[in-house]
């Protein structure tokens, strides 16, 4: 589960066997969210911990962040135990929770040197146009918080989880419910403070967000990880996609043309077909179907999901 010889001091996070049991009611009792989490987190990567509803990442991160108290385990940030350094553990995170905490009656401006001075960072050292810039809140530093849009706010939050310059970012859900283009201003401030040299982990359900801008990716479930590993390794295992094809008229059997592929005929009137994203399959399927002369009444295709993973990855526990 950890990326191959990873020392400790490359480590921004470490955390081991971490575990949180939930109280809850007495009708539900007690809720295991997390069944003994380890993650390596190298410093200086882009990390997500993907995972569905109530998968546990933000437990997990709160945990990190101080807000919620652990059951066992334990956890290192920059190497700083979080029970032993509670506070130089603190320093050297930053984090945006899921909610946006902003108080209507402030300005942005006057946020982060709250913030800042919360933090103790001396007013010669405090960074508030330059984080203000960073998330393009520049022109809106003056003006009361309550007059910004949701996607202002989440960008003044992440202006806000930098005030102390922490080499370590942690992101719980930062585009959901935002819209695509918002999504993407957001990635893009996420990338200039990486180029910054940043540490950003950020917790997602969107397959997309992970794959876009991440190099290591975690999945959890059920308070397990099942995957944790770079991009291009967890993408390559599921470099597939589904072709299925509507025909007018039923058949019986496969056309011995589309036998070559990995074909099934889930209908009389529906084929399916798996193909490899990358060996661009997709040509030579619609080259050999137009050669069956079936009459097409429709065409689609599916991309291989989230879900999908999970299926192929609790179904071959840690293959
Ligand atoms: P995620 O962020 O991946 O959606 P959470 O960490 O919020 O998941 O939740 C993990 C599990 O813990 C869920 O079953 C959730 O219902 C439960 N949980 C989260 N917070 C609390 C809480 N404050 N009290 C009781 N149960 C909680
Ligand atoms: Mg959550």
């Amino acid at each position: 589960m950890k990326p191959a010889s990873t020392k400790n001091q490359d480590l921004a996070i470490k955390i081991t066997g971490l575990e949180k049991v939930y109280a809850g009611s007495k009708k539900s009792g007690p809720n295991l969210a997390l069944k003994g989490i380890d993650l390596e987190i190298p410093k200086g990567s882009l990390f997500a911990l993907l995972g569905p509803n109530g998968a546990g990442k933000s437990t997990t991160i709160n945990i990190l962040a101080g807000l919620v108290k652990k059951t066992a385990g334990s956890a290192e940030i920059w190497g700083y135990d979080i029970d032993q350094h509670p506070r130089n553990a603190r320093n050297m995170i930053g984090v945006v929770t899921q909610e946006v905490f902003i108080d209507p009656f402030f300005t942005p401006a006057e946020m982060l040197e709250l913030q800042a001075g919360l933090y103790g960072v001396p007013k010669a050292e405090r960074r508030t146009m330059e984080l203000l810039k960073l998330v393009r809140l520049e022109e809106q530093a003056n003006v009361y918080s309550r007059t910004l849009s949701g996607g202002m706010k989440r960008r003044l939050m992440v202006a806000k989880a930098m005030v102390h310059s922490p080499p370590i970012l942690v992101l719980d859900e930062p585009t959901a419910g935002v819209d695509v283009e918002l999504r993407h201003e957001l990635w893009e401030n996420l990338r200039t403070l990486h180029k910054q040299g940043v540490t950003i982990v950020l917790t997602t359900h969107y397959l997309e967000e992970a794959e876009e801008l991440c190099d290591i990716i975690a999945i959890i479930n059920h308070g397990e990880v099942i995957a944790c590993e770079s991009k291009q390794k967890l993408l390559s295992r599921i470099d597939e996609k589904e072709i299925r094809i509507e025909l007018k008229k039923p058949i019986k059997t496969m056309p011995a043309l589309l036998k070559k592929f990995r074909s099934q005929l889930e209908s009389p009137t529906c084929i399916a077909i798996q193909i490899s994203k990358e060996a661009n399959d997709m040509g030579r399927v619609l080259d050999a179907l137009n050669k069956t002369r079936l009459e097409v009444h429709d065409l689609s295709t599916r991309e291989t999901d989230l879900e999908d993973i999970f299926i192929q990855l609790t179904r071959k526990p840690g293959g």
